[in-house]
């Protein structure tokens, strides 16, 4: 019985996921669903990248947080295109939460849109919200485990991000486990280390959202 229901509610998030997808390609809006544990740094790095871009190409995001708009409100200094979703204590987005979320911005003039997922490496990962890529963000001071703890996120994810690199020398962080652990799960999939205090490694993020935007433009499905 139990399991039915499961099974139900995500039948009815793919429907709603397909919906949202569709909305994204009309558009040519290339949809990141950033994923990490609380803390890793998702906002802080949806924020340099407005920074480096917003002259660029014009920047949405969609903050999903339990309760507050504390992080939805430091975003708005740099977009107006911020729709926050309250989750109302779920941990996770659903993409029906998405697609309302989608009625409050103007998709025709978005050319990258973050969607900053609850922060939570477990259940984000069943919920697919029509986005183009799923990114893990995971972070130096969590240590180097998290690839050994929670397979499933870094299996899924289209490219893996690492911040915090200028806290290395502070932790016993081996890149190497990590790396390997990463490949094993995911192999060939792009690692990208950065750090959003720093700056250091951000370029290589910049270049790969330049790259895919650029592709999404020019996917003609
Ligand atoms: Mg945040
Ligand atoms: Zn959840």
């Amino acid at each position: 019985m139990e399991v039915e229901i499961v099974e139900n509610v995500l039948k009815y998030n793919k429907s709603h996921a397909e919906e949202n997808k569709e909305a994204f390609s009309k558009n040519k809006v290339l949809a990141l669903n950033i994923l990490s544990s609380p803390g890793a740094g998702k906002t802080s790095l949806i924020i340099q990248s407005l920074k480096k871009l917003k002259n660029k190409y014009n920047i949405g995001v969609i903050e999903g947080d339990i309760s507050s708009t504390h992080d939805a409100n430091k975003i708005k200094e740099y977009t107006e295109s911020v729709v926050q979703i309250n989750t109302g204590g779920s941990c996770h987005l659903n993409a029906s939460m998405v697609k309302n979320a989608l009625t409050k911005l103007n998709l025709e003039d978005i050319d990258i849109l973050f969607i900053e997922n609850v922060g939570n490496l477990i259940c984000p990962v069943n919920f697919y919200l029509g986005e183009d890529d799923m990114i893990v963000l995971a972070s130096v001071n969590e240590g180097d485990d998290k690839p050994v703890k929670y397979p499933p996120v870094f299996i899924k994810s289209n490219l893996v991000l690492l911040n915090k690199i200028d806290m290395f020398e502070l932790s016993n962080f081996s890149k190497d486990f990590f790396l390997e652990k990463v490949d094993q799960l995911n192999p060939g999939v792009e690692v990208i280390s950065l750090s959003c205090k720093t700056g250091e490694g951000l370029d290589n993020w910049i270049n790969w959202l330049e790259e895919n935007i650029k592709l999404k433009k020019t996917n003609i499905t």
